[in-house]
Order: structure tokens, then sequence, then C-alpha cells
């Protein structure tokens, strides 16, 4: 059997364990130290916009904090992206908070401008504007910042950000992660850079980013005890995971390269091939770091999502069906949700293919033996 071709595996730059050694040299093994302020200072040099970043020991744990900087409490609205990983949504629970989930527009497959505003006038119309508007890029695909910015600003709620799997990419050439009042970003093993796990919370303002490491630290008070006058998290970053980090942050631009080649061989793959529609950037305005290239199968001609991730399941080869989306999870039965069926039939037909910044050429290969193979099918 073949090796297996994964995804998106995690891919070391080759610097990752100097900066680690450094934290056992001077004995820095605890979620502080000069790693994460060093990863939180790259981070923001990269992100270029004036932002504040606190990291962490996860993306969800900053979602979570960036809903209760929102002051965001029991009962209250949350409108998010149906289409998304449960991770966008679940931190909406653990607040008590009620998800409003809302469709995905077929240019970006991200939040549908109209259909975010049938969910607020819903809202208004309950007597309870929602709170905060959770965005994804999803796959590394940029959300219509402009429109959704619109909206934010004419009912005055606030965005989150989640830009996950969007470090690297950018929309007018700004980068992802700076265009939520917060934003999100995650260093999980299969994103395009990771601290093995980790995430980072990105602010407007340092008032909060404090706020954020306050919090993330279990909420001690300035007191020679343990003085507390709010409930704290062990949310912080370790300091040999921010070294990871460090490391991985010399190889972000090289990453997003990398990920974006094989995007170009995907488009060369597809390029004569009206059965396999590969989603792509709609215009110049979208940069995607393409952390992982999607197909849409078209049901019409005879394949299904199901024979293809068989058959290169059959390879060794995997590939993963599109989010299934929050409105159709079982945990989520009866939350609101305005659209269509749009991200439904994308969760029908769509599949992830591999996608990794340390696929080799003879994996390229392989895949397109296999997709080779699946013509000969008709
Ligand atoms: C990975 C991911 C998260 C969660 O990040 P973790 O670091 O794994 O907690 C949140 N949202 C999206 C869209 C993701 O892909």
């Amino acid at each position: 059997m073949d090796d297996k071709i994964w995804i998106s595996s995690p891919h070391m730059g080759g610097t990752e364990m100097k900066y680690i050694q450094d934290a056992f040299d001077e004995n820095w093994i605890a979620p502080l130290g000069p790693n994460v302020n060093g990863l939180e200072k790259d981070l923001e040099t990269y992100l270029g916009k004036e932002v504040h970043v606190a990291a962490l020991s996860s993306g969800t744990a900053a979602l979570h904090l960036a809903l209760i900087l929102l002051n965001i409490k029991a009962g209250d609205y949350v409108i998010c992206q149906s289409l998304t990983f449960s991770a966008s949504a679940n931190p909406i629970i653990y607040l008590g908070a009620v998800p409003i989930f809302v469709d995905s527009e077929k240019e970006t497959w991200n939040l549908c401008p109209n259909a975010v505003e049938d969910a607020i006038k819903f809202g208004i119309s309950k007597g309870k504007k929602p709170k905060a508007i959770i965005t994804v890029s999803l796959y590394g695909m940029p959300h219509q910042v402009d429109e959704i910015k619109e909206i934010s600003q004419r009912f005055d709620i606030p965005i989150i950000e989640d830009s996950a799997e969007a470090l690297g990419s950018t929309y007018k050439n700004q980068k992802c992660g700076t265009f939520g009042d917060f934003s999100v970003i995650s260093f999980n093993g299969n994103k395009i850079i990771t601290t093995s796990g980790g995430g980072a919370l990105v602010a407007k303002n340092i008032e909060f980013k404090n706020k954020a490491v306050f919090l993330s630290t279990q909420a001690k008070d300035e007191a020679p005890h343990y003085e507390h006058t709010s409930i704290g998290y062990n949310y912080r970053m370790s300091n040999i995971s921010a070294g990871i980090g460090r490391g991985q942050m010399e190889v972000l631009d090289l990453r997003v390269q990398q990920r974006r080649k094989n995007h170009l061989f995907y488009k060369e793959l597809f390029k004569d091939n009206s059965r396999f529609i590969l989603h792509t950037e709609p215009n110049e305005n979208y940069f995607s770091n393409h952390w992982l290239n999607v197909i849409t199968i078209d049901p019409d001609q005879h394949y299904t999502q199901e024979m293809v991730r068989e058959k290169f399941l059959r390879k060794n080869i995997e590939t993963r069906p599109i989010w299934k989306p929050m409105h159709l999870q079982p945990i989520f039965k009866g939350a609101q949700y305005f659209g269509s069926d749009l991200a439904e039939r994308l969760f029908q037909n769509g599949l992830c293919l591999p996608s990794g910044s340390n696929l080799t050429e003879k994996d390229l290969q392989r895949i397109t033996a296999t997709f080779e193979e699946l013509n000969q099918l008709l």
C-alpha cells in the first residue's frame, strides 16, 4: 500500500526546535514566557493593521473570550454562519446564548448578507437584537467583508471574525484576521501553520488584549494572595507551543505560496472537466490561502461525493465531505435558521481534497491518476 496522503498535515519549517530549546534552556516551561510574547509580536507585525494579539490555547478559546469580551449573556442571540466547523458555534452555547444560523452565498460560501439581515430583523421583532455576528472565511476564502461590515454598522452589531482557516488570506489587500471587532486564528495541527494546538485572539485595542490575557490566566486581581472579582479561564498558550509557532511564522508566507500552488495544480486538473467544479476566488479582491481545496461534484453526472471519496480511500488518499451545516446537526436541532438550501447542497456535493503544503510531486501524480481512473468509469 502506498503511504497515506492526508488532507492537511503539520509541516515544520526547521527552526521550531531552536525556540523550544531556548524555552528549555531558560526553564520557561509554562503558559508564559518569551516565546508567547514573541509569537504575539510576530503576529501583530504580520497582520500589519494596528492590532493587538493574545496567544491562547486554541481558536475555540479565542472565540469564547471574544463573546465574553462583547458581554454576551445567557439568552442573547448570536448570528453564526451555518456552514462551518462546530467550534465556530459551540462557544455561544458555553455562555447559554442562542445561535441563529445563517446560510452561505454562492461566491465565497460564507455568510449570505441578505440572510444575515433577515436574521437581525427576526431578533429585533422578538425584542432582542442579536449581540454579535460570527463570520467565517471557510477553507481560507475571505467572506464578503464589505457587505457584512455595512450591515454590522447599519445595525450596530459587532463582528467576530472566525479566521481560523484563513491566516494568510486577504481581501482587498488587507489580511484576514483584521476585519472583526475581534478576530480569531487557530494553530491546530491541521491548519496552515500549527503550534500543535493553539490559537490567538486579535483585538482592535490594547485594553481588550490585556483583558483577554487576564481572563485566560485565571483572572487573578492585583494582590499578594489570589484575589478574584471575575471568573477566569485557563486558556493561555504554553511557551513550548509558542516556540513552535515562532518557527512556523518564519515560513507562513512560503506555506501560503505552497498551498496556492496546489490550487493551481487542481485548477489545471479540472480545467476541461465539468464534473468536478473547483471552488475558487470570485474576483481579484479575494486572495485565499487555499488552506483546503474543495470541489463540488455535479450530481447529474453520475458521480456522487461518496463514490469519489471511496475511490480515493482505496488508494490510501484522504478526502472529506464539506463541514455539515450547523442547522442540520442533531445538537442544534430546532435552532433558528435563515437562508435557503445552499449550505445543505454544498454539504451534499462538496469534497475537500489533499491540500497540505508538504504534498510531493509523487503525491500529486497519485491524485491525478486516481481522477483519471474515475473519469474512465464513465
Ligand atoms: C479549527 C477551527 C476552529 C477552532 O480552532 P481550534 O484551534 O481547533 O480550537 C474554529 N473555527 C473554524 C472554522 C475552524 O476551522
